[in-house]
């Protein structure tokens, strides 16, 4: 199954993906009230809406899905394919992003492989969709690209043994960790954080939708190809991450408790180079669509 977030005649959606389209979730399932009574609040909701409000969604959606087929009231809900889709995450509680977490691009950056993960926040503010504007600030001389496997958490973890992680996993999407390399490289050599390289506005390119984990079978084995203006600059595969996604489940919420949304940005392989207006982003993952954007 995916889900996007899209608008049509000024009303966002979250779509289910069939047959060549989108189906209007937020409108069919109101016609299961028992289990989606929630939905009365929320006259728009959002993906993370659905996932904080329904327990276990991923099945729950999928006995809807089988029951509106059967009964043939699917094609009722359906919307053209052709709808504008919006940033699939609106928005998480936090983004929890990786830092060397691929030894090539480790040894780029020129920092030694790290022995336990390295965590930094990006700000939920600065994700934007498909096809919206990558914004490069005038007091910033050096802005880079970084595709990334996005991991989205299904249900609430907290001490989450490695073993039991991918139950906690709905699903992935494309990241593209935006970064201000001389902001980066300025706090750093300061000593100081680098939260703000990492969380302008506009430098969390997300989606182009989600894949929930019944499509993919083996999360570490996905071709990542990042290109600019149609040349490939990054090209790897996520069976060369450092720390896998069990590992950093634990990881993470041994310490820090993971909501229903909230997205974990795995890291990015080798090949940063920089970026200039104009340049077209495109970053594609096996299974997950390509994300496009424009640099302005
Ligand atoms: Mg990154």
């Amino acid at each position: 199954m995916r889900l996007c977030y899209a608008i049509e005649n000024g009303k966002s959606f979250v779509g289910l993906a069939y047959r060549e389209g989108w189906v209007n979730l937020s409108l069919a399932m109101r016609s299961f009230s028992s289990y989606f009574a929630w939905l009365s609040m929320h006259p728009q909701p959002t993906t993370v809406d659905w996932l904080r409000n329904t327990p276990d969604l991923s099945r729950v959606l999928q006995e809807a899905v089988t029951h509106l087929e059967q009964s043939g009231e699917i094609e009722r809900y359906r919307v053209p394919s052709q709808v504008r889709l919006l940033a699939p995450l609106t928005p998480p509680s936090k983004i929890v992003a990786l830092g060397r977490n691929y030894a090539a691009h480790a040894a780029e950056m020129g920092h030694d492989v790290p022995q336990e993960p390295v965590l930094f926040a990006k700000a939920p503010s600065a994700i934007i969709g498909p096809d919206e504007d990558i914004v490069y600030p005038e007091y910033v001389h050096r802005l880079d690209p970084e595709i990334e496997l996005g991991v989205v958490i299904g249900r609430q973890a907290r001490h989450v043994p490695a073993e039991q992680a991918m139950q906690y996993v709905f699903g992935y999407t494309i990241v593209n960790d935006v970064t201000a390399r001389d902001l980066q490289r300025a706090a750093q050599e300061k000593g100081y954080p680098w939260f703000i390289s990492k969380s302008l506005d506009t430098f969390c390119p997300l989606g182009p939708y989600l894949v929930l984990t019944d499509e993919i079978e083996n999360p570490h084995n996905l071709e990542l190809t990042l290109r600019v203006n149609g040349q490939v600059r990054q090209h790897s595969n996520t069976s060369d991450c450092i720390f896998k996604i069990p590992r950093l489940i634990a990881y993470i919420s041994q310490r820090i408790t993971l909501e229903p949304g909230d997205l974990i940005a795995t890291g990015t392989p080798e090949g940063i180079a920089p970026l200039q207006r104009g340049d077209v982003v495109e970053c594609s993952i096996t299974g997950l669509g390509v994300l496009r954007n424009r640099v302005v």
